[in-house]
């Protein structure tokens, strides 16, 4: 008997979805055939929280996503408009699907304010990037769940074949 897939979240816009701030997506061809490998769970925290696709971009204003949870920094819009609360939303109901269908790890999009793992871009809408976490990979981390990036693509490899990252 083969050995059993481990089950994995993985953003939703990596594997094709159009469900990116601007209606398109993040298709990674690598992400994509860890389903070889995998029972892959797609998810989109920012539309399980409730916002809009297409809908204005957002990132994280003082601080990470940590700090979201912290209630130190807020998740705003080039405008100023505060999405904060649909993106905490979003995250939970990750974490409830992940429990649901039994999930041991996430493959999630680098440096998105929701997904991002190890950075994230700092509020100021210019590229620049700081350590830290996206909201649902924040609270992911923080259930326990190993989180990975495609940029990581090798460690959740390895994660899948022997349980370690
Ligand atoms: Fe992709 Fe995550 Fe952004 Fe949804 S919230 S579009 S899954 S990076």
């Amino acid at each position: 008997m083969g050995k059993k897939k481990r089950t994995i979240l993985v953003s939703a816009c990596l594997l094709g979805a159009h469900v990116n701030y601007c209606g398109g997506h993040n298709n990674h061809l690598a992400v994509r055939m860890l389903r070889e490998k995998a029972i892959l769970i797609p998810i989109c925290p920012e539309q399980l929280g409730g916002l809009a696709t297409p809908r204005p971009a957002a990132e994280i204003k003082g601080g990470t996503g940590k700090d979201v949870w912290s209630g130190t920094a807020r998740v705003l819009t080039a405008t100023g408009e505060d999405r904060t609360e649909a993106f905490k939303r979003g995250a939970r109901e990750v974490w409830l699907l992940a429990e649901v269908l039994g999930a041991q790890a996430a493959l999630l999009k680098a440096r998105s304010p929701s997904c991002g793992h190890g950075e994230v871009y700092d509020g100021t809408f210019s590229g620049v990037k700081i350590d830290g976490d996206g909201i649902t990979a924040a609270f992911l981390r923080g259930q326990n769940l190993p989180v990975f990036s495609e940029d990581e693509l090798a460690r959740c490899e390895k994660w899948l074949s022997t349980g370690e990252s």
